[in-house]
């Protein structure tokens, strides 16, 4: 795995099990509660602008090259594949409890849900699975109730923090306290490779005070913007209460490194889907 970092700060593991090469966070690793990982493009099956571990099965990949990078991940994570629970991603800022009969829905079972973008659980066993192309995950472990979450945060799930919508659900129906959650960043575009127009800054402004906007964005001669999604989510984390030191934050742009990591920007849109796998021991 060639990964060029943006910084020197050692926020991931590089992991490579049976060729299915992964990245994880030292940071929940330290709790021993948890397996996860954050898929790359390698050690799958996949061909094509697919190739070789894509995860979705609605972008023109076949559906059995699709199941067996399922099979590899699931291998190298040790998750059971009819535990696996997937969100339904349409860039909202819908969390969903994760109960014992939602045990496979998305790849043993059909999705009976939409409009989800982040999963909560406290069932051990249940793998929490979300998708990526240069969108922001999120990841929550809180190792004092035994609650784990997982987010997709887009321009419009960051506007609309749902990395704060998980973590007031996970106060809601687990009883968290924000100071003892765990959080993370992972691989997603970098402020660098993410021009957006006028439009979406103004959301940005509604959004956020206006203190942090010079950290967030910055405009060009040619009246577009560059977004830094990486820190307008340190700041959704630290709005929601969580200490700064438990956070993990990117320093690794899934545009930047295209060979490694799908990139909806960097491919125009012909990609697979990354994935991130959370699931309690
Ligand atoms: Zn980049």
């Amino acid at each position: 795995m060639n990964i060029i970092y943006k910084n020197k700060e050692k926020i991931f593991q590089e992991n490579e099990k049976n060729g299915v090469y992964y990245l994880t966070y030292p940071l929940f690793e330290e709790t021993k509660m948890v397996k996860h990982g954050f898929s790359t493009r390698l050690g799958g099956v996949s061909k094509g602008v697919c190739s070789t571990m894509n995860f979705s099965f609605s972008r023109g990949d076949r559906e059995e090259d699709v199941r067996e990078n399922f099979r590899r991940m699931s291998a190298a994570l040790e998750v059971q594949e009819e535990n696996i629970v997937f969100s339904n991603q349409t860039h909202t800022t819908n969390v969903r409890v994760v109960t014992e009969e939602d045990r496979g829905k998305g790849l043993i079972k059909p999705l009976d849900y939409d409009d989800v973008d982040g999963l909560v659980t406290n069932i051990p066993g249940i793998c929490l699975t979300t998708f990526y192309a240069d969108c922001v995950p999120l990841f929550f472990v809180d190792p004092v109730k035994r609650v784990i979450g997982l987010s997709h945060s887009g321009w419009r799930g960051t506007v609309g923090k749902i990395g704060k919508s998980t973590v007031e659900k996970m106060q809601e129906e687990y009883g968290s306290n924000p100071k003892d959650i765990l959080a993370a960043i992972g691989p997603s575009i970098c402020q660098d490779c993410y021009e957006v127009s006028e439009d979406v800054i103004e959301e940005f402004k509604k959004a956020f005070d206006g203190e942090q906007w010079r950290d967030l964005f910055y405009r060009k001669e040619n009246g577009k913007y560059q977004l830094n999604l990486w820190k307008a989510n340190e700041y959704v984390f630290l709005e929601a209460g969580i200490q700064k030191e438990h956070m993990a934050v990117s320093n690794v742009c899934t545009c930047c490194n295209d060979e490694v990591f799908f990139s909806h920007r960097a491919s125009c849109g012909r990609r697979g889907n990354l994935a991130a796998f959370l699931t309690i021991r």
